[in-house]
């Protein structure tokens, strides 16, 4: 996000008196050079809480971090090994992850900070059996890794976006049992993308529903503007649009899954892992 987008996001809401900011749609926060002094801002505006969520490879500057004022920060690490994580997520590495976050932890207490709150996020994507076990445990690399550290692990399934293909993935939704009208989102929060396009919420990571630009009109016209009215309308009458057909929040339940067999690759060495990954 440029500089001037950044301020018009701020003038616009500032106003509004936001609980929380969260400074991350979709891409990696870290690539923008400007991110700290962005938190700094946010937090000089008197915003409660700030938060982002990252992948990790480039949380370089960790004092800078801690002195930004950032809330909450969320490392993503995803699947049941270090092998998997580094193949879902291209480009990652869990040891470098993994070392960011433990000296995270340890400047935090050399500066005496509480300040940012680390959580881990781990998606899986469950067989049919396992959707059916009602517990969802962190994996044991994780365990062992941050075991004593104060990092709290959060456990997610795997959820659709609007534009996945599923075709030939090894991948479908299950069958979700219970309907919702309505989704907080809609009615709660506003997502800002990096161009001042607003956009539902943070699942429209493709433009599929845009509800107007910050450049062209104020914040509360978009908030009351026929895009959202018919947004909303949809949700109540569930006639969903196609952003919202197979989201969570309204088809409840509804999870991505893989078939025997899809394609997350493995290795044998999954099995015998060592700390150096
Ligand atoms: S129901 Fe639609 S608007 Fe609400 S969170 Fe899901 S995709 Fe977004």
């Amino acid at each position: 996000m440029k500089h001037e987008t950044f301020n018009k996001v701020m003038d616009e809401i500032i106003y509004h008196k936001p609980r929380v900011v969260v400074l991350y749609h979709g891409g990696e926060p870290f690539l923008n050079p400007n991110l700290l002094n962005m938190i700094r801002t946010v937090k000089d505006a008197k915003v409660p809480k700030t938060k982002l969520n990252t992948n990790g490879m480039l949380v370089d500057d960790l004092r800078g971090i801690v002195k930004s004022g950032l809330d909450f920060i969320v490392f993503s690490i995803d699947g049941r090994t270090p092998h998997e994580n580094n193949d879902i997520r291209t480009g990652s590495n869990y040891a470098k992850v993994r070392n960011t976050i433990q000296n995270l932890v340890r400047i935090k207490k050399e500066m005496e900070c509480d300040h940012p709150h680390i959580t881990i996020v781990n998606v899986q994507m469950p067989t049919k059996v396992e959707l059916e076990t009602p517990t969802h445990n962190a994996p044991d690399f994780l365990l062992r890794d941050f075991k004593g550290l104060d990092v709290e692990l959060k456990m997610n399934r795997a959820i659709y976006w609007a534009g996945l293909d599923l075709k030939h993935s090894g991948f479908f939704l299950n069958d979700s049992t219970k309907t919702n009208n309505h989704c907080a989102t809609s009615t709660e929060t506003i997502t800002i993308r990096w161009n001042g396009d607003v956009v539902p919420c943070c699942l429209d990571i493709q433009n599929w529903c845009v509800m107007g630009n910050i450049f062209e009109h104020r914040l509360e016209e978009i908030w009351r503007n026929d895009n959202y009215n018919r947004l909303r309308e949809s949700l109540f009458n569930m006639e969903f649009l196609p952003l919202c057909e197979n989201c969570h929040f309204v088809r409840v339940g509804r999870y991505l899954m893989q078939t025997n067999g899809a394609n997350i690759r493995t290795t044998p060495s999954d099995h015998n892992q060592s700390n150096d990954w």
